[in-house]
């Protein structure tokens, strides 16, 4: 999926070789509108949204690959578009739909933070309560399981081929975005020279909500007693901790072409070696497509 300035696009390449497109156009809630220019808060607002966005756009491909799965029809190459955005698509998916995966996408982003908020905590609790006094260390026990959990949960999830793919494409995003950035012509053979890592990538965030947790629960006003207290304690902190995630993750990205202060943003582009993966010629073609008619349709709607 390519988020433009008006429109979100995602292309799936279907058995039978054609590229389709899922194209959404971006309707910015207007009272959201002046939050979104604010420090911290814009990265709280932002996550919600993607989150919700991605799950719709995610959905339409798990659709499409599920209907290529049950008919096996195979016609031969050729890049054939589909679905105009406005007309037919929206016939087929009804606006109770697109909201209720919406926010299916945000409950399990709500559900996923809880968990992974409270089993490092209890499991630190655990573990090492009773070995020594320091709350700094007890935080950067905790940070430390994080990160272990999540390696692992990404790690064990990329051995699943569906989401191996997913991790493919993944790559070829961020190849085609650097190609792009580069000033070069979108092309397979330019695109695939890039690296499949890339500074403004949503996955590094995951790891910069793990160190500016650990940071932000080591101020002394923030220190807990006990272990529900600890949980309720980061919860609560959570959408600060999201916030400044959000100003970091920017800083990183700003960053990156000053020698001694890129390497601030190699956290991210670490986990990125797991949420990502080397993609195929025909992968990078597909995102190539998704990108460009992404631009088209952003053109044609500033013109408007
Ligand atoms: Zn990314």
């Amino acid at each position: 999926m390519f988020q433009g300035k008006h429109v979100n696009v995602t292309a799936v390449r279907r058995k039978n070789e054609e590229i389709v497109f899922y194209e959404v156009p971006r309707t910015t809630q207007r009272w959201l509108t002046p939050f979104k220019k604010i420090p911290f808060l814009r990265g709280v607002i932002g996550i919600v949204e993607s989150s919700a966005k991605g799950s719709q756009h995610l959905n339409f491909s798990m659709e499409a690959y599920a209907e290529d799965e049950t008919e096996e029809d195979a016609k031969n190459g050729k890049i054939v578009e589909k679905a105009p955005p406005k007309e037919e698509k929206k016939s087929g998916l009804s606006a109770g739909m697109i909201i209720s995966v919406a926010v299916a996408g945000v409950l399990s982003f709500i559900a996923g933070k809880v968990l992974f908020t409270g089993v490092p905590a209890a499991l630190e609790e655990l573990l090492f309560s009773g070995l020594f006094e320091s709350a700094v260390g007890h935080n950067l026990l905790e940070g430390l399981i994080k990160i272990i959990l999540l390696l692992a949960y990404l790690y064990f999830i990329s051995m699943t081929p569906l989401i191996k793919r997913l991790f493919q494409y993944h790559g070829a995003e961020h190849k085609v975005i650097s190609a792009y950035e580069a000033g070069e012509e979108l092309t397979i053979r330019n695109v695939q020279k890039y690296s499949r890592l890339h500074y403004r990538c949503g996955s590094s965030f995951m790891v910069f909500t793990i160190i500016v947790g650990v940071v932000i629960y080591s101020l002394p006003i923030f220190e807990w007693q006990g272990l529900w207290d600890r949980i309720i304690i980061r919860l609560a902190l959570l959408p600060l901790v999201l916030g400044v995630s959000y100003e970091v993750l920017r800083l990183t990205n700003a960053l990156r072409e000053v020698p001694f202060l890129r390497f601030l943003g190699y956290p991210g582009l670490w986990l990125q070696l797991l949420t990502t993966k080397e993609p195929k010629d025909e992968q990078v073609a597909v995102s190539i497509a998704s990108f460009n008619r992404m631009r088209e349709l952003d053109q044609q709607m500033s013109k408007s």
